[in-house]
């Protein structure tokens, strides 16, 4: 652990998932916790955060990944049925520069209300070039190849 690495087990969503922060608890299983946010963008914006405190996603162990994929569909579900709303987006910041601030992984299901509440998104796409498409996709299933999923940590 160098000097500026947080001791483990010290986020604020580590902290809300032992009880010691309050929060508005609405789901938990053995891995998994889903509470509201207390700065949401819309009605019913939650966070799904594994019990297992990692910053990033690709640091996540296979087992904490599957069970945080796994309940989000029962959790939008229930999103749907209790605000009523028809549509979501289910977001996950990794790094600083892609707006993260809380350094222990969370997906935020955000649901889109009626009156256009909800994740406001830049979508500025350009055109995928063949070459490149091909030359990319060998350089990313050869990083696959080569890579090895992280430990299972509860
Ligand atoms: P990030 O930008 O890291 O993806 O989002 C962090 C989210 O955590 C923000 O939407 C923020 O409102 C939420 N948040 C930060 N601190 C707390 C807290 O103490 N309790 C709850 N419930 N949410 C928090």
């Amino acid at each position: 652990m160098s000097a500026t690495t947080p001791p483990a087990g010290s986020s604020i969503f580590s902290r809300i998932i032992r009880g010691e922060v309050p929060s508005h608890r609405v789901y938990e299983d053995d891995r998994v916790v889903a509470f509201l946010d207390v700065g949401p963008l819309s009605r019913g914006h939650m966070l799904v955060v594994p019990r297992e405190e990692q910053a990033r996603l690709e640091d996540l162990s296979e087992e904490s990944a599957a069970a945080l994929g796994r309940v989000l569909p029962r959790l939008a579900r229930a999103l749907m049925k209790a605000t009523g709303c028809t549509a979501y987006n289910i977001l996950i910041n990794n790094g600083k520069d892609a707006g993260q601030v809380v350094l222990h992984v969370h997906a935020h299901i955000i649901p889109k209300s009626s009156d256009g509440r909800g994740l406001t998104k830049e979508w500025r796409s350009s055109k995928l070039d063949p070459a490149e498409g091909a030359a990319l996709a060998n350089e990313l299933r050869g990083a696959l190849a080569g890579s090895a999923a992280p430990s299972t940590s509860a």
